[in-house]
């Protein structure tokens, strides 16, 4: 028998209704700030990964799920700021449109070793602001993150933000971290000497116990940044505190990505072990300018699915069910039963029935499984009588109704929910 694929995941009919209440939240959300979906392709030239997030990143090193074609190199997408960038300017959204505000839900592929909340095809839910370089765009997005994870129910994260600076500064501080750590390289594991050389920021950020204790000797507090970029981090702390958003500025805070400057925030969670991040995200100032289209600022951020999954870890409010289910007994009356569901499904009645061949009681218990709202009996007695046999399956109440008027009669009750 076949096996999915280590990393991957099937998301089992009982599973899903977690993760559509998830999304109905979400677009409520994103709709209430004025963001409008997008759906780029999940697979792109790979050099646009490349480029966008450095050749050094340690997602286009390791990480990409490569494709080859003929000449061509495809890459199943590891993120989705690279595609909307392009899809923004290759659509020439920066001139018709101007600021763009989107959300985008959607799986991404990332080549990583499996282990708990790392997965190698999982889902992105994010969103992406390009054309502006407000401070109080990062208030919003970053209010807007919180806001996504009350609408989950989710309590007790943490957000932690920090400035990385404009380009200039970002090089600054990446040749001071390289003074800082030259000589403490032996201490150092193998990785990090490889991102000493190509990726230093990155070094910040590893797990392993030597690096996290020469990291926290450093002397890191922000420092690195210019005037103007000072000046905008300060109107974002501002803004959020005007929000009364409780946040923590973490001067180690770094996003291994080329294209990441000034804000930077990482939402983290306990309840998650050690891959804590519940979603992560910042500004990408230089980023639109780097793929060929103008200056134009931008910011976004994403949340993993699974990982908002783990937290909530219960059965979130499905929608509200009003199944009804038609039981027949006897050739006749299924026949009577398949026009029956047509017209309950023509009224927008959700309805289903039983193609099981169940006796009555293996019947009524499959409407009880399903946690059907009501349901209807038809055999030889009701369909000479022209009725219908119902029964309300929470208050156990049962009658008989006229057929002629059972769709109204059900449209009632379902109205009055
Ligand atoms: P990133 O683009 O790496 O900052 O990812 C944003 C968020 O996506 C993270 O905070 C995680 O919640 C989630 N995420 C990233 N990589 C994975 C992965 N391999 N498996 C599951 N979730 C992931």
């Amino acid at each position: 028998m076949f096996k999915r694929i280590p990393g991957t995941k099937d998301i089992l009919p009982e599973e899903v209704s977690n993760w559509q209440a998830i999304e109905e939240a979400t677009r409520k959300i994103f709709s209430l700030y004025n963001y409008k979906e997008i759906r780029p392709p999940v697979i792109e030239e790979a050099a646009l990964f490349t480029r966008s997030l450095g050749e050094s990143a340690e997602i286009v090193q390791k990480q990409m799920f490569l494709i080859k074609r003929d000449e061509d190199t495809y890459a199943l997408r590891p993120e989705g700021t690279a595609s909307i960038v392009r899809a923004y300017l290759e659509n020439n959204l920066d001139k018709t449109t101007g600021l763009m505000k989107v959300y985008y839900i959607g799986p991404m592929f990332r080549a990583e070793r499996p282990q708990k909340g790392r997965l190698r095809q999982f889902h992105h839910l994010g969103s992406e602001v390009i054309g502006s370089q407000e401070p109080h765009l990062d208030v919003e997005v970053i209010s807007l993150a919180g806001k996504l994870l009350e609408s989950y129910g989710i309590e007790g994260y943490e957000i932690k933000i920090n400035s990385l600076g404009c380009a200039k500064d970002k090089k600054g501080f990446t040749e001071n971290l390289r003074v800082m750590l030259k000589d403490k390289l032996a201490k150092l594991c193998d990785d990090c000497n490889v991102r000493f050389k190509q990726n230093v920021l990155r070094i910040l950020d590893c797990k392993n116990e030597g690096c996290i204790e020469v990291v926290k000797e450093l002397d890191i507090r922000g420092g690195h940044l210019c005037p103007e970029c000072k000046t905008h981090f300060d109107k974002v702390t501002d803004g959020l505190n005007s929000l009364n958003i409780n946040y923590k500025i973490d001067p180690f805070l770094v996003r291994g990505l080329d294209y990441y400057t000034r804000t930077v925030f990482e939402i983290i969670h306990n309840g998650l072990g050690a891959q804590n991040a519940l979603g992560a995200g910042g500004r990408y100032d230089n980023l639109v300018h780097e793929l060929g289209g103008p200056d134009a600022g931008a910011i976004g951020f994403a949340f993993g699915m699974e990982r908002l999954l783990l937290v909530i870890n219960k059965a979130l409010p499905a929608a509200a069910k009003n199944l009804v289910y038609v039981i027949t007994l006897g050739d006749q009356a299924k026949r009577e039963g398949l026009k029956l569901l047509e017209s309950l499904r023509c009224a927008g009645i959700p309805s289903d029935t039983d193609y099981e061949n169940k006796s009555i009681k293996g019947a009524l218990r499959k409407a009880n499984d399903l946690a059907a709202r009501y349901v209807l009996i038809i055999g030889e007695d009701e369909i000479k009588k022209g009725i219908i046999a119902f029964k309300d399956m929470a208050s156990g109440e049962q009658k008989e109704i006229k057929q002629t008027e059972l769709t109204d009669y059900l449209k009632g009750l379902l109205q009055r929910g």
